[in-house]
């Protein structure tokens, strides 16, 4: 057994994710728990620590940690450890780097958000193998995405590279967008945007089968759009319309960084050929004038396990003995 460790979090607005992992990014021990709802910045932080401590207590290995990576939503300035704001936790300007050295002091600690640990996964362990340059994008109940570019994870002057959700891709739209924003991909092509588009056209009164699956208009969401699409004309229609945004989002991120490959993950694109056939599709017809028109778009191939793996390979790429 490897005489050192490294710690991982997966930090959600539903779910917080650890493990114990070794300096060859292999899990070797993971938990999963929900995250307290309601919870103040610091109770969840308290949770956080509370859920690495009985994973390392379990294993015994406290003197024998090497590094801490955690993954957590929305804008977060790695270099300070700092989480600037989140989408769906009650969190703004949050420490959350300090907040966790106070418990493990002797421990190196890696901060970034969700997107980028799970890029750095797709890279190093799934779809993104073998490449130089790759974009992962995922689509769930936002759209978010991380760029390696030249081996590197590219994160941008205000660590905000990779905000693809918030492309604007409607001149006018009224729908606003959670950024403040309208317009944006995000209103048109994620899981929160598929949902709301199927309620709208029921409740106008649109024919479809998409009512058989669900007791009220309101438990219409992605997933049941996506089961009803099979046989419905109207959910076949709402779901080709939001990927056809996505593709042109890619068709566009293509032109301008003419990528090895592009991973798309999130639990959206679970929808499968629903969504990939649309999207290469797109991008066949608008690029079929460029040598980029065959750039491979694949699935993910890490699932739920690519924020733990990613979040473990930030603390590879980043502390200074590299093994
Ligand atoms: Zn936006």
């Amino acid at each position: 057994m490897s005489d050192q460790f490294l710690l991982a979090v997966d930090l959600g607005g539903t779910k917080i994710a650890t493990c114990i992992g070794t300096l060859e990014g292999q899990i070797i021990k993971k938990s999963v728990e929900k995250t307290k709802s309601n919870g103040t910045s610091y109770e969840i932080v308290a949770q956080v620590i509370s859920a690495i401590s009985n994973l390392v207590n379990e294993l015994g290995i406290r003197s024998k940690l090497r590094g801490l990576g955690i993954g957590c939503p929305g804008i977060v300035d790695s270099n300070r450890g700092v989480v600037v704001s989140t989408p769906n936790l009650p969190w703004r300007d949050l420490p959350l780097k300090a907040l966790i050295e106070a418990e493990f002091k002797d421990v190196e600690i890696f901060l970034d958000n969700d997107a980028n640990c799970a890029t750095l996964a797709e890279f190093h362990h799934g779809a993104g193998v073998g490449n130089d340059n790759m974009l992962y994008l995922t689509v769930s109940t936002g759209i978010g995405a991380g760029l390696i570019l030249n081996g590197s994870l590219y994160r941008g002057k205000d660590s905000c590279a990779g905000e693809i959700g918030h492309m604007i891709m409607e001149r006018r739209s009224n729908i606003q967008c959670g950024c403040g924003q309208y317009g944006c991909l995000e209103t048109l092509a994620s899981g929160t945007a598929i949902a709301r588009i199927a309620q709208e056209r029921l409740k106008e009164g649109a024919g479809s089968e998409i009512l058989k699956l669900v007791k009220s208009i309101e438990e219409v969401d992605a997933q049941i759009v996506g089961i009803a699409a099979k046989e419905d004309g109207l959910a076949k229609a709402i779901l080709n319309e939001a990927f056809e945004y996505l593709g042109l989002a890619i068709v566009n991120l293509i032109n301008t960084l003419n990528v090895d490959v592009i991973v798309i993950g999130g639990g959206v694109a679970k929808l499968g050929p629903l969504l990939f056939d649309q999207v290469r599709k797109v991008v066949a017809e608008r690029l079929a004038k460029s040598p980029t028109c065959d750039t491979p778009i694949v699935p993910s191939r890490l699932g739920d396990e690519a924020g733990l793996k990613g979040a473990l390979r930030l603390v590879l790429d980043s502390i200074t003995c590299h093994y």
